[in-house]
């Protein structure tokens, strides 16, 4: 194809409205900005203001939930409805907005969530790029079922996984929640197989991992999932251990609290302060956080621990008083800023698959406590995959106890095995780096699509 060299290209990006969806359709749109491509993100009102990026442009659409979002809407499947209905229409008119500039759109880059702005694409006669923020693991195994290679229920004594090209052995435990239990998230389950429903008309899919992590996958689902890998989509400057004047993705939902949280960690050791999150949408029942608080407190260890407010009540009682000289504990904080601190020496993560991607790239053993959906297999890879660190045994009423945790920090700080885990960190951290440096397996991906936004005027 020929190179039209007075035409950049022009993506517009659409997040689906979460933390965990803007972060790295953020970055994605940073990163082909910074290769020429002119990048707009396109996100619902209510998130708009919460994204701040040089070089990346900003443009309101709509969810119906101006004014709050997703907790406005009165359960999952009236805010998906929304969502399609109203974001369609304003994301037309973001493309129209461009139309006789000197800038037209000439591709819409989707949060696989939302197949319904593949067809907007369609309807204005521009490319459509499909963004998978999960493991291409767990969305080869979604796609099986989408087409019809794989059905549920799968069972606990047989499961078929094994028969996916690519797909590690996970045990009944590993499961995504939505298929380990699907009459419990039939929103949610309809929602992950909708990922595929036109996915055959896009012209490029993108999955936010890379081919040394996933070996296999990619390859063996390629019929079925033509995934280009293209992660990990974390900020270069911290890969690099640059992170001056670079703050991270650029989007908070909720204020960061990360100057306090720095300043007290430039108070400590290095690798002596285990960071605890649960990511933006885990919501911990009381007795599993009253294990996990007392656990920390026990462990003798320093700890940061990300509270979200509305589960600070859940603390015990007089807890935050006792752990004073031990730990800080915040509402929210800027999470890549904090596991790049020398001081930390431990990830106490839920396993979302950004949470993941980032203890893994910036070298951090972790204790993965999974929760709910794609978290339990992503547990695993950390765990038993790449051996970066450690999944507790949780008890019957699936809480992980407070003794389970303690020994699981000294397993991956201290003990036997943290050699080999600290050894494995240092090796998956080179590993990420080099697939996203210039010239690296998911950097050539980039290129190749960059090549191709500039290569014609839709
Ligand atoms: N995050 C953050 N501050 C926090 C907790 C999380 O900046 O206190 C960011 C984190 O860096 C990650 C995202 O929020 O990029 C959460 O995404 P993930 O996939 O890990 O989990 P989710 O929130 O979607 O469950």
């Amino acid at each position: 194809m020929e190179q039209n060299k007075y035409y950049k290209g022009h993506i517009v990006v659409v997040p689906y409205p979460s933390q965990g969806h803007i972060n790295p359709l953020l970055q994605f749109a940073k990163r082909l900005a910074s290769k020429g491509v002119k990048a707009t993100i396109a996100t619902t009102r209510y998130t708009v203001e919460s994204i701040c990026a040089a070089n990346v442009g900003l443009e309101p659409i709509s969810d119906g939930f101006d004014e709050g979002g997703f907790a406005e809407a009165k359960s999952e499947e009236v805010f998906f409805k929304s969502f399609k209905a109203n974001g369609s229409s304003t994301l037309s008119q973001v493309i129209l907005k461009f139309r006789n500039t000197d800038s037209p759109v000439n591709c819409i880059v989707y949060d696989s969530f939302l197949p319904w702005a593949l067809d907007a694409a369609r309807e204005h006669g521009i490319y459509g790029a499909a963004f998978f923020t999960n493991s291409a693991t767990v969305s080869s195994i979604f796609c099986r079922i989408h087409n019809g290679t794989l059905s549920l229920p799968l069972e606990e004594e047989n499961m078929p996984l094994s028969s996916i090209a690519g797909v590690p052995p996970l045990n009944f435990r590993d499961l995504p929640s939505f298929l380990r239990l699907p009459e419990s998230y039939p929103v949610y389950l309809a929602m992950k197989l909708s990922q595929f429903s036109n996915l055959e008309k896009a012209d490029w899919v993108f999955a936010n991992t890379f081919e040394e992590l996933e070996p296999g996958v990619a390859e063996g689902v390629s019929k079925h999932w033509p995934a280009k890998l293209i992660g990990p989509m974390v900020p270069s400057a911290f890969l690099d251990g640059r992170i001056e004047g670079d703050k991270g993705y650029g989007a908070s939902l909720w204020k960061p609290l990360s100057e306090e949280c720095i300043k007290w960690l430039e108070t400590k050791v290095p690798k002596s302060v285990v960071y605890v999150s649960f990511g933006s949408m885990v919501s911990l029942t009381e007795k599993q956080m009253g294990e996990i608080a007392w656990g920390l407190k026990e462990s003798g260890k320093y700890f940061l621990w990300v509270v979200k407010e509305h589960e600070r009540h859940r603390l015990p009682n007089g807890f935050i008083e006792s752990v004073k000289e031990k730990g800080l504990i915040v509402p929210w904080c800027n999470q890549l800023e904090m596991l790049a601190h020398e001081a930390i020496g431990c990830f106490v993560t839920h396993c979302g698959w950004n949470s993941t991607l980032e203890g893994l790239s910036l070298g951090v053993p972790m204790v993965g406590i999974p929760q709910w959906a794609d978290q339990l297999p992503d547990a695993k890879f950390i765990g038993e995959i790449w051996e970066v660190g450690v999944r507790p045994q949780e008890d019957e009423k699936w809480v992980v106890r407070r003794e389970e945790l303690i020994a699981c920090l000294k397993e991956v700080m201290e003990g036997k095995r943290s050699q080999k885990i600290k050894k494995n960190c240092i090796l998956w951290r080179e590993r990420a780096k080099e697939a996203i440096g210039e010239g690296g397996s998911s950097d050539k991906r980039i290129d190749e699509f960059v090549w191709f936004l500039r290569s014609e005027k839709r």
